[in-house]
């Protein structure tokens, strides 16, 4: 087995498992992980949102050849002058259909967007431009016209030999177009990680089964299910276990001899952390934590191992909410970095509070919020009402986390603060 996971936290600074800032938690699990490097081979298609395995070398100059950005007359810029000048028709380019011979002083060709720049021209006046236009001659005034304008280069979107994409991007739609644009119709991602998960708590009922007294629905199981798929993984569910040790033991088994990756919720806090914090030392190394935040303190991260290979292991929270924050602010990056992914952090924008927030310094709290846009376009950002971990509706109700980090205090109405969307663009 590789360094104890002790070892590596021990040498983060302001590392301290029973009262853990998010931030030193987010570096922690990131020291960790220990990417998946098997590859397969998608036709594009298929490829969005996987992650490309190696930089994408471009073959060819994009665009292959300088050609016109508008409908116009290319021309010779040095055929215009002080005066106004008057040069012959001699052809036309359309897209796809180039002029073929050079083109003299004193002449120039009808062209369209996209066609080839003929031989001996570099400039592009646009028609609307031109002082008269005949199909024998075109004339254009003094000083309409700068040199090489309207041009656009071979290889100015990318050089052939150069980097069009770089290995451990999440496929976007504009990635897969770039790779066709370079005639390339298959790429070399990482499989797909398969992340089992199961519910634990002797409260949980499925849906169809009678809610007896104090008992719940499982939801956590269809919140990471969606999760899971939304970023891209395989989601493999395992289902509710009972909470004792030997079904645990047996849940926990399954799930790591068929998965890259387990994530469990409930069970976690202090109460229960003995007999899992027992169980799981038989089944491998695992970091019981107490974060700083809010939704979501008790957490567990760690590796266990069955039969197979090691999978990477997060002990959720129970509570609705918590699941999410947590699953958002440290299994999410995990799993992406275990895939091989280098995701871009999540952006961090910043609007104003409509009303008064209470916030607690030494924890980073993420409250639900709606980001909307003011009379003059500023971006506010009102709560959804209450903020309790169990209240899942706080998360339907929102579109993006409010983030009050560590050493914030109180807000008031009209202050700045961190705000992250719940969607991005592509
Ligand atoms: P625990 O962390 O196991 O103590 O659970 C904390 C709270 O979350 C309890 O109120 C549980 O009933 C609730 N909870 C735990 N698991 C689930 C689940 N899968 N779906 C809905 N609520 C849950
Ligand atoms: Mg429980």
């Amino acid at each position: 087995m590789p360094i104890k996971l002790d070892q590596i936290t021990a040498a983060l600074p302001g590392y301290r498992a029973d009262d853990l800032r998010v931030d030193i938690a987010q570096q922690a699990i990131a020291r960790l992980i220990t990417p998946i490097a098997d590859i397969e081979r998608l036709p594009l298609k298929q490829a969005l949102g996987r992650v490309l395995a190696a930089d994408l070398v471009s073959p060819i100059d994009v665009p292959s050849h300088d050609n016109s950005a508008m409908d116009g007359y290319a021309l010779r810029g040095s055929d215009l002058g002080t005066g106004n000048v008057t040069l012959a028709v001699v052809g036309k380019a359309f897209a796809g259909h180039p002029y073929a011979q050079p083109v003299l002083p004193g002449q120039c060709v009808r062209i369209m967007t996209g066609a080839v720049i003929p031989s001996g021209c570099d400039s592009v006046i646009p028609q609307e431009l031109v002082l008269q236009a005949s199909e024998r001659d075109v004339t254009i005034a003094a000083g309409s016209l700068q040199p090489g304008a309207n041009r656009r280069l071979a290889g100015e979107d990318l050089r052939a030999g150069s980097v069009a994409l770089q290995g451990g991007r999440l496929l976007t739609p504009s990635d897969l177009g770039l790779a066709a644009s370079l005639g390339i119709g298959e790429l070399n991602v990482v499989r797909r990680l398969r992340v089992a998960f199961f519910s634990t708590g002797d409260e949980l009922r499925s849906i169809g089964q009678p809610l007896d007294t104090g008992c719940v629905y499982d939801s956590n199981r269809y919140t990471l299910q969606a999760m899971l798929e939304r970023a891209g993984f395989e989601a493999i569910d395992l289902g509710v276990v009972r909470d004792d040790p030997a079904s645990l033991e047996a849940a926990l088994r399954a799930a790591c001899g068929q998965a890259d990756a387990v994530l469990t919720t409930g069970g976690v806090s202090a109460g229960d952390a003995d007999y899992t914090r027992a169980l799981m030392e038989r089944l491998g190394e695992v970091l019981f934590w107490k974060i700083a935040m809010r939704p979501g303190r008790p957490m567990a991260v760690g590796r266990l191992q069955s039969d197979g290979p090691q999978a990477l292991f997060f002990g959720l929270p129970g509570n609705p909410v918590a699941v999410m924050a947590s699953f958002y602010f440290f299994a999410r990056d995990a799993l992406y970095r275990l895939a091989g992914a280098s995701p871009p952090a999540l952006p961090l924008l910043r609007a104003s509070s409509t009303a008064p927030i209470r916030k607690r310094p030494g924890r980073t709290e993420f409250q639900r919020g709606v980001l909307h846009t003011g009379d003059n376009g500023e971006a506010l950002v009102t709560l959804t009402g209450a903020q309790g971990s169990g209240i899942l509706s706080s998360m339907s109700d929102a579109n993006c986390m409010v983030v009050l980090g560590h050493g914030q205090g109180d807000v008031a109405a009209g202050d700045a603060v961190g705000i992250i969307p719940f969607h991005g663009l592509v």
